[in-house]
């Protein structure tokens, strides 16, 4: 079929049953007046090929030559060899087109807004970032999902669905945008006309490119191939060529690649790094550029444009000019389409001159100095200043400019001596304050918005902020004393988290984010219950409050607390934050309580914004609307997304259970059942299992370790925040200044058929000494999937089998509390947040090790074992460690069985809190599974049926059950309670 429309305009297959139904209702057409019907294409000259299908017989084809024997043949077009893509509409790529654009902005690892928007599941809004790239001027678009914590796959499906019912959006082609195959594989059954897919390359050998590239041609797509080879990515321009060169043989002579499909992307590199070696990555870019386009004939060249200014992030002025600059001389080498800011893209002309300049010096590598000059510039261009020296001359500045250097640079060594120097110098010691030691914490402001500078960077600077003023607080005191006199702030904000729950580095940060910013926080730590933070509220005269809280019934206490600032007459904003809040509970569940602005905030990097809009008399009105209008676009996509969920009834669900073979199974015999515990685990130990990963997370960091380290953004400072993780993790280990304990039990265990786990005292399995209550998912789901409920893991009762279940808690958080009022009083944020953060990856680590132990030992399934910390990581050992609040186990009350079962807080000082939180935070309970088959899942929503029962099982009443349970209630309960 590709081949005959690649040779005709118009193509017509003739059909016996191309006519009007017969009086059997039959299409069945006499060779004469098919010869009649098709005749007449024929004569109009609009014919091109004529073909037959069933109940054609020869007597048709003759009726039809005679009918076309004097017509003469129409000659066949040449069909120029041009990369011809489409969405609903063709794009066709002319050696003398126009430079194409890709729109960039659908990227979640290039977008920060997109990435939220997918992640808060809010595809509406992805939807219009599509959208303003085409109208931007995009003419395809590049799509890309990989980002960590997504379902890519599922994301990329979903997403693409969406753009197919918006004409507007899918008018263009679509670019796959992948690094992962069966992404872009899942993708490409998704989009109709002819995309493209970004991108395949030698990487993996040439075995894969070639498979990819078969594949590629069965779903008719185009491909860019990345220069990257079995040797790693090509930054030379000689390497960049030989390896595109090698991958257009193997394409168009092995698999029959038509070259005008293939897109060479040669890779755009950062320039201006401060790297000497990354001086010439435009200038190789541009080389190579020029020899693909003459040696590589009908193939097309792009690139991935912004990355080129990535050391300039932040400041779009210099970035829009970089890109201006490299495009002009790019085209010129012969780039046909690149990846852009479709919106954003700046007129050579227009760059002014000076600017220009230093661009090219950097891009043409023309000048030693060439980055620093553009750095120079980049600074005022931005309005922003920053100084990169690290030696000591900083200390010749004039006493305010080494206040804000300190500030900047989070210098702590000279603080005290240079704020009395300054105060020496002023009139009164609130002037440093309001002076130098403001303007430094404006620039800091500055830079950590323009992601410029990062959170650890800003929370060390305001441990030297913390020590100045403190130095200065004694002298203001004093003076206020005299005079009554008080300093002014940016506003009042009272920070919570929320009763019943014990976490709070994310709140700290806030607040230190904040202070930052001269807003003045009262902190009342955590758990704190609704009156207290309602009473402080009103005595401070607050202008904000903020809410933090990581474990899901906190999401309760948060709508509590809403409902009395209602009723108490309150008006003031409402921030919610932390781990288990989103967007969506703070609009379908928060907001409706709270006639004030109730405004979701998961970040610290946004929380100054979302402030500082709520702080200012001009924007607040603007921005308070703007976020009602978009919960309340949430609050119905959501209702109708609920509406489309169906739930199946529990009786059905169960029948669906996860069918294991019980009849071939003999499970694993522990060696030892009951109770061991430990107490003051050696740490060195717990070190080697530790997941490095969610530590820079904590720290508002994005990537995973190792890599994160040597990342071209975050790298550098990644790498300080682990150099002094490590010295503060030796601190703490040869100080003893930290205890882990440990606990664990393996049971005699079967499964009921109501979901639920008996545990039973000891071998005989007459005494049951603990119920385990499951819950099940409900999703109404294709044949052939499961219903899962963890009880499914378990033999059933009826097999007779002797299966076992563990269970276990551990706690690495004896001290921090201790340690951190130390650093805090010392007004080092700094350490007591980095304390907190490691002692949970101490806790997550510890957890490793003894689920390790069990498997290898205690019950020891799995005595081979011989995984590298990061298959551990990812989850590759037999068995799973459910713990209770997770989506397996969503109930936290059932670590309250937990406890009971273990004598958690007996055996390690763990405690659980009215919320079911455990204190110390850095602790860490579960269940051991050991079912080969037995794996995580989530249990999404449920219906009343199952609340019913559950409830009942647990010997609770449906209330209370549907209050632990409210974020997995798949229906409204004070609906269902009316009638
Ligand atoms: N390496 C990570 C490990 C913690 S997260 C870290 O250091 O932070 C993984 C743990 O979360 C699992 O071991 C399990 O206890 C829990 N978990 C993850 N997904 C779960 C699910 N769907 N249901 C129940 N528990 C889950």
């Amino acid at each position: 079929l590709e081949e005959i429309s690649n040779l005709c305009d118009t193509f017509v297959s003739c059909h016996p049953n191309a006519g009007l139904p017969n009086e059997f209702g039959q299409y069945d057409q006499t060779p004469e007046e098919m010869a009649e019907i098709v005749g007449e294409f024929a004569l109009s000259g609009f014919l091109n090929v004529v073909g037959g299908c069933c109940g054609t017989t020869p007597a048709h084809i003759a009726a039809l030559a005679a009918t076309v024997e004097h017509v003469v043949p129409r000659t066949v077009p040449v069909v120029e060899p041009h990369t011809r893509l489409s969405g609903l509409e063709p794009l066709v790529i002319r050696s003398d087109s126009l430079f194409a654009n890709i729109g960039e902005r659908t990227n979640v690892t290039g977008s920060r807004r997109f990435a939220r928007l997918i992640q808060e599941d809010d595809y509406e809004a992805a939807l219009d970032v599509a959208r303003q790239q085409v109208i931007n001027g995009a003419q395809l678009i590049d799509i890309n999902m990989d980002e960590g914590l997504l379902d890519s796959e599922a994301a990329m499906v979903r997403f693409l669905k969406l753009v197919a019912a918006e004409p507007d959006i899918c008018r263009v082609p679509i670019v796959l945008d992948s690094s992962k195959w069966d992404v872009i594989e899942a993708g490409l059954r998704c989009i109709q006309g002819k995309g493209v897919i970004n991108s395949i390359s030698l990487k993996e050998g040439e075995s894969q490119f070639v498979e990819h590239a078969e594949k590629a041609r069965q779903y008719g797509a185009a491909v860019i191939v990345m220069a990257f080879d079995e040797d790693g990515q090509a930054d030379t321009a000689e390497r960049k060529v030989e390896i595109s060169q090698r991958a257009y043989r193997i394409l168009t002579e092995q698999v029959g690649f038509p070259p005008q499909d293939i897109i060479f992307d040669p890779n755009v590199f950062a320039v201006a790094t401060g790297i000497a070696e990354h001086n010439r990555h435009a200038i190789n870019y541009l080389e190579a550029c020029r020899l693909l386009k003459e040696t590589l004939p009908h193939s097309l060249v792009s690139g991935g444009v912004s990355n080129l200014s990535f050391s300039f992030r932040g400041n779009n002025a210099v970035r829009e000019a970089m890109h201006a600059a490299f495009l002009y001389h790019a085209i010129q080498a012969g780039m046909d389409m690149g990846i852009v800011n479709a919106g954003q893209l700046a007129v050579y002309d227009d760059i002014p001159n000076d600017l220009l300049q230093a661009v090219e010096d950097v891009l043409f590598d023309r000048r030693p100095d060439a980055t620093e000059r553009l750095t120079t510039l980049a600074a005022n261009v931005s309005g922003v200043t920053r100084k990169l020296t690290d030696d000591l001359a900083w200390r010749e500045l004039e006493v305010g400019q080494r206040l804000s250097h300190a500030l900047v640079e989070g210098i702590l060594d000279f603080i005290e001596d240079d704020v009395e120097e300054a105060r020496s110098k002023c009139d009164r010691p609130i002037e440093v304050i309001e002076g130098p030691l403001m303007d430094g914490m404006n620039v800091v402001g500055d830079l950590f918005g323009n992601g410029k500078m990062f959170l650890p960077q800003v929370v060390k600077s305001a441990r030297v902020m913390k020590k100045a003023v403190s130095y200065l607080i004694p002298y203001i005191e004093q003076e206020r004393s005299e005079s009554g006199v008080t300093g002014a702030s940016n506003g009042k904000l009272v920070l919570a988290t929320v009763k019943g729950d014990v976490h709070d580095i994310g709140k700290n940060i806030v607040g230190v984010v904040l202070g930052c910013n001269n807003y003045e926080i009262v902190d009342l730590g955590v758990m704190v219950p609704a009156t207290e933070i309602l009473d402080t509220a009103r005595r401070e005269a607050a202008d904000i409050i903020g809410l933090s809280g990581l474990i899901t019934p906190s999401l309760d206490e948060m709508v509590h607390v809403a409902r009395e600032m209602e009723r108490q007459g309150f008006d003031i904003p409402l921030l919610i934050g932390g781990a288990t809040t989103s967007k969506v509970h703070t609009a379908v569940k928060i907001e409706q309580q709270y006639s004030g602005p109730t405004i979701h905030v998961n970040d610290a990097s946004r929380s100054v914004g979302v402030v500082g809009q709520l702080m200012s008399a001009e924007r607040r009105s603007i921005f308070v609307d703007s976020v009602r209008e978009e919960y309340g676009r949430t609050r119905l996509s959501r209702a109708s997304r609920d509406v489309a969920r169906k739930l199946i009834a529990l009786e059905d669900a169960r029948k669906r259970k996860v069918e294991l073979d019980w009849d071939s199974y003999a499970p694993p015999q522990p060696r030892a059942l009951g109770i061991q515990s430990f107490k003051g685990y050696p740490l060195t130990e717990v070190v080697e299992y530790i997941d490095w990963s969610p530590f820079f997370r904590t720290w508002e960091l994005k990537g995973l370790y190792p890599a994160i380290l040597d990342d071209p953004v975050v790298g550098s400072e990644a790498r300080k925040l682990h150099n002094d993780a490590q010295a503060l993790l030796r601190q703490l280990i040869d100080g003893g200044l930290l205890t882990a304990n440990a606990v664990f039990g393996l049971f005699p265990a079967n499964s009921a058929a109501t979901d639920d786990i008996a545990i039973y005292a000891d071998d005989d399995r007459s005494t049951v000494c603990a119920v385990l209550h499951n819950l099940r998912q409900q999703q109404e789901k294709p044949p052939g999937r499961f219903n899962y409920c963890l009880t499914d893991f378990i033999a059933p009762q009826v097999t007779n089998l002797p299966d076992h279940i563990g269970a276990f808690a551990v706690t690495a958080g004896l001290g921090v509390d201790r340690l951190c009022t130390d650093f805090e009083h010392d007004h080092d944020d700094y350490h007591s947040i980095m304390v907190k953060a490691l002692a949970d990856r101490l806790a997550e680590a510890l957890a490793e090790l003894l689920h390790h132990r069990v498997r290898t030992d205690f019950w020891g399934f799995a005595p081979e074992e011989t995984l590298t910390n990061e298959q551990l990581i990812r989850e590759q050992y037999t068995g799973i460690r459910p713990a209770p609040g997770y989506p397996a186990c969503p109930d936290h009350t059932e670590k309250q069985t937990l406890f009971d079962l273990l004598d958690v807080t007996g055996n390690t000082g763990i405690s659980l809190t009215e919320s079911y939180a455990m204190q110390p935070t850095a602790s860490v309970c579960g269940w051991y599974y050991s079912h080969p088959r037995s794996v995580y899942f989530g249990i999404g929503k449920i219906a009343a049926d199952q609340v019913h029962s559950y409830a009942d099982r647990k010997g609770m009443t449906v209330s209370e059950i549907e209050r632990w349970l409210a974020p997995n209630l798949g229906y409204d309960p004070q609906a269902e309670a009316t009638p």
